[in-house]
């Protein structure tokens, strides 16, 4: 029994390791410069990532499988499965170059975006995106530089914008430009995208996020050549994840759409709230993360939640709040960008936020909201899943134990918070993987693939060694019959641990 533990979980010792126990909201953190020494790496991992996400707008693919195998062998040593994200570029549309890299443009002046200019100067400046001036119209307000710099257009001639900065800022080389109220048309899928969809497939990543799809076709179009992939290099099902935002996709039909398709989402609040305004961002929040879990499906919360750690020791209050916030609102996962990535104190800050998530989640309201009791269900693994939950939140139960394969059962569990935690027992790697970014559910490596009997008496020796359990507790177990089956759960036992 002990070999198969996670090494990790075998010896809880060290203060945030087991406050990692207690915590149900993962936390994914962004690799880079940062991030990159194996020490530090394995500190962060240590302290509570659950899931790094590698950022392909910046580096090489070479760069990305280093990483990728480093994360993995880290993952192996420390005794924790961490899951490995592959974020795409997507048609962030750019500025080009400028003859002195770097430009400041004030409020009044007149600036061209031209798309045949080769070096940008004081007046004008390239754009990687050729079709953009047949995108916007007189009156619409570019944003360039997350923000910083508006400018309005005043009319189009052939390739040239012709634009009045209406406010003014730094411009440097191949800063993003969006509009406000969205609306550009460029595919979500570039050809670069494509081929790092390929290279991060062949990787063996976990996840994949898809940047700036604009409804639920962009993500089943992501998904098939995801899938394809998957069959080419003979890999298993890689999960996709919606980054929402842009303008088009927080419209009810195109949000529920993108959710359907996705396994997941992540409110992307850096570029959504260029395009929707700021003071619109937190209600988004709130009525994803809603939709969401509506859905069956996960939630992330992204960017700039611990920005002022990038260069402090210690977070803000208002970014504290902002933490917690995300938890109560029902967020799975909360996500580090530059704070991990490339800030002064990567390993402080996971800590950091480990520590406010175990406090929100302790002032969380404990309801099971019975949204499913009216529900009909013609799958017999998600009725079993759902009475499960039922039969924990009134027998009080101190811990629920899901011997799964596909990993479905625990998914389902946990898209309602009972406070009650969810323990993936699989014997499949890539289900303890995939299972990294769903909130309360905490993934164990067991080979449970043998007798019903031994299998069952390792599930309470492996809960009682990770201290989940005592003498006494109630656990509900579901599982199936036969054993190891995937879709095959169809037994709810409850224990009581001897
Ligand atoms: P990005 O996505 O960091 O890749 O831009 C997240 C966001 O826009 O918030
Ligand atoms: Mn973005």
């Amino acid at each position: 029994l002990h070999d198969a533990l996670p090494i990790c979980l075998c010896s809880i010792s060290r203060k945030s390791e087991r406050l990692n126990m207690l915590r149900a909201t993962k936390i994914i953190a962004t690799l880079g410069p940062a991030s990159e020494k194996p020490e530090v790496l394995r500190d962060m991992i240590r302290a509570g990532v659950d899931v790094v996400r590698m950022n392909f707008s910046h580096g090489t693919v070479a760069d990305h499988k280093a990483r990728h195998d480093l994360v993995r062998s880290i993952s192996a040593e420390v005794g924790k499965e961490v899951g490995i994200m592959a974020d795409l570029q997507g048609p962030k549309i750019r500025v080009g170059k400028f003859a002195d890299s770097k430009i400041l443009l004030k409020e009044g002046e007149k600036f061209i975006l031209d798309v045949a200019c080769e070096l940008g100067n004081q007046g004008r400046v390239g754009l990687d995106y050729k079709e953009l001036p047949n995108d916007v119209k007189p009156g619409d307000r570019l944003l360039l530089n997350d923000g910083l710099v508006v400018l309005r257009v005043e009319s189009v001639k052939g390739g040239e914008i012709f634009t009045l900065v209406e406010q003014g800022g730094p411009l440097s080389n191949n800063k993003g430009i969006n509009r406000a109220g969205g609306g550009l048309t460029a595919p979500a899928l570039t050809e670069k995208d494509i081929a790092d969809l390929d290279a991060a497939i062949a990787m063996g990543v976990d996840f994949l996020a898809i940047s700036f799809p604009k409804d639920g076709a962009d993500m089943a179009y992501a998904r098939k050549l995801a899938d394809a992939a998957s069959a080419k290099y003979g890999v298993g099902k890689v999960r996709t994840i919606a980054k929402v935002e842009r303008a088009e996709a927080i419209e009810t039909e195109a949000l529920k759409s993108i959710i359907a398709e996705s396994d997941g989402i992540m409110v992307a609040r850096g570029d959504l709230a260029i395009e929707v305004g700021n003071p619109a961002v937190p209600a988004l929040q709130k009525r994803m993360i809603k939709l969401a879990l509506e859905a069956d499906k996960f939630t992330i919360t992204a960017t700039q939640m611990m920005e002022s750690m990038i260069n402090a020791p210690v977070p803000t209050r208002a970014e504290v709040s902002d933490v917690a916030n995300a938890v109560l609102d029902g967020t799975d996962a909360v996500m580090l960008s530059a704070e991990s990535a490339a800030g002064m104190y990567p390993v402080q800050t996971i800590k950091a936020m480990a520590e406010i998530c175990v406090e929100a989640e302790k002032s969380d309201r404990v309801q099971l909201d019975t949204d499913f009791l009216d529900q009909t269900f013609t799958r017999i693994d998600q009725t079993i899943a759902l009475g499960a939950l039922f039969t924990a939140h009134h027998l009080n139960a101190n811990a629920i134990a899901a011997l799964t394969d596909s990993g479905s059962t625990p998914i389902w569990m946990s898209r309602h918070n009972i406070h009650v935690p969810i323990f993936a027992l699989t014997s499949k790697i890539s289900t303890q993987r995939a299972l990294s970014t769903y909130r309360n559910v905490t993934p164990i490596g067991l080979d449970y693939t043998k007798d019903r009997d031994t299998a069952l008496q390792e599930v309470e020796a492996c809960l009682k060694k990770l201290g989940a359990v005592k003498k006494g507790d109630t656990v509900v177990l579901t599982s199936g019959e036969p054993m190891g089956e995937p879709g095959g759960t169809n037994t709810l036992k409850i224990i009581h641990v001897k």
